[in-house]
């Protein structure tokens, strides 16, 4: 009997080593891990030639169906593929696919339209947006698998509007802490942490003097805002016993206050992406750079870093949303937040991370990969390559050069925050259950592939 496929003269990367070794795959699974000459026989040889195979990158923070719908965004699944990016936590109930009713209403075509249009898979993430959805965390969790649920510190007023979402007040949370607490894991309480009180009263100020420079959106939302909303958060949840999870964290002094929770013990798993990691308010993007919480200094971005490497920052998303120049034009009013990054994640890691010294390859796939698969109950089904994993998996060539351009991207947006970046490290081959998804540089499997990764608690 021939298994499906083997991949040979492999390096295997996991988070702490990394082996000369081959991979067999069969029925969509890791069947045998070992030398090229102990492998079975198979129906298809692939030849890594010497290159780096990774875990499928898990891009735990998505917005697919946040300004499109939901079908629409699901094209970006396509440069995902591209990127390295398996699997992503994508973000439901908000902006255009907002449901602030049942998730009932919703589940049962969210599931079909991922599984009907996509290319890799997903879990999702609930969106604590109205009473109705905190009444349902229990259900949601034991019901659909959606065992990790977000909670909107910043959004209030027209923000929280724009988004349909009602403030998380402190007793919101602590509601909701509390039922997350009572499932076990893998449920996870989310927040985007900045205290909107605060923004409330500086933003009029600097919006008011018109500037439109990248800056002056941090100027609004200034770092403290995110430190503040952090410690409250850890207060509820040290007191409601609830795992805690902080989105997209930018701030330095955020880092500090997280290591420090954690060497107390509190289950506090922290979150940056790679625009915190690698751009800074000096860029002249303008409205273009809106994102929420903001593109800061240089300082903070160290810190970020250090943080990877010491171990307060467990996990990397993108925060992706799809959105174009027509979008963001104005900084205050028009601009939505957010940018497109999910087919640069990977290379911009290996390149900027990787490449530049700054983190070790192991550590690439402890921050993209393994710690992602445990932290949202997705281990050892992802987020790393072992006899029993679903074969997704990424051949990287660490040498090869290319150049960041959106004419070469495959998404519903228009620019990049990285438009013309050289980079060195770049993904050539990408496998999601044993199919084939992009082999160097051509797509060669269909959107339908993908599928929704539940997560039952308990
Ligand atoms: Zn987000």
């Amino acid at each position: 009997m021939k298994v499906d496929s083997v991949i040979k003269n492999c390096k295997i990367v996991g988070p702490t080593e990394i082996i000369q070794a081959g991979i067999a795959v069969d029925n969509g699974k890791i069947v045998a891990v070992a030398s090229d000459n102990a492998l079975p026989e198979a129906k298809r040889i692939i030849d890594a030639q010497g290159n780096y195979v990774i875990p499928g990158v898990i891009d735990v923070h998505t917005h697919f169906g946040v300004y499109h719908t939901f079908e629409e965004d699901t094209k970006d699944t396509i440069g995902a593929a591209f990127g390295g990016v398996t699997t992503v936590g994508n973000y439901l109930g908000i902006g255009k696919e907002s449901q602030k009713g049942s998730y009932a209403d919703s589940f049962d075509r969210w599931k079909e339209t991922w599984e009907k249009y996509s290319l890799i898979d997903t879990f999702f993430h609930a969106s604590i947006i109205s009473d109705a959805n905190l009444q349902e965390i229990k259900l949601n969790a034991k019901r659909y698998g959606i065992a990790s649920c977000k909670f909107f510190m910043a959004y209030k007023g027209p923000e929280g509007e724009e988004i349909g979402a009602a403030p998380a007040d402190d007793g919101l949370l602590w509601v909701g802490f509390s039922d997350i607490a009572s499932l076990g894991y893998p449920a996870r309480a989310l927040v985007h942490a900045e205290n909107i009180d605060i923004i409330y009263r500086i933003k009029p100020q600097i919006e008011a003097s018109g500037r439109q420079d990248l800056a002056a959106w941090d100027d609004a939302r200034p770092g403290f805002c995110e430190t503040l909303d952090i410690q409250r958060a850890i207060s509820i949840a040290k007191q409601t016993k609830a795992p805690l999870y902080i989105v997209h964290t930018h701030h330095g002094d955020s880092v500090n206050v997280i290591a420090q929770a954690r060497s107390e013990g509190v289950d506090v798993v922290a979150e940056t992406c790679p625009h915190y990691l690698l751009l800074d308010r000096t860029a002249s993007f303008g409205p273009l750079g809106k994102i929420a919480p903001p593109i800061t200094d240089k300082a903070s971005s160290e810190r970020l870093w250090q943080g990877i490497r010491d171990g307060t920052i467990s996990c990397i998303g993108t925060d992706h949303a799809s959105v174009t120049k027509e979008m963001k034009k104005e900084m205050w009013k028009a601009a939505p937040p957010g940018a497109a990054s999910i087919e640069n994640l990977l290379p911009l890691m290996l390149s900027e991370g990787v490449n530049k010294g700054r983190i070790t390859l192991e550590k690439l796939v402890e921050v993209l990969c393994y710690n992602n698969a445990k932290t949202f109950g997705i281990f050892p089904q992802k987020g790393t390559i072992q006899v029993g994993s679903d074969a997704d998996l990424v051949i990287v060539d660490l040498d090869k050069k290319a150049k960041l351009t959106v004419n070469k991207e495959h998404g519903m947006y228009d620019y990049i925050l990285y438009e013309g970046w050289e980079v060195e490290g770049w993904p050539v081959l990408t496998m999601l259950r044993g199919n084939v998804l992009v082999d160097d540089g051509k797509l060669v499997a269909e959107p339908g592939v993908g599928k929704y990764v539940p997560r039952f608690v308990g």
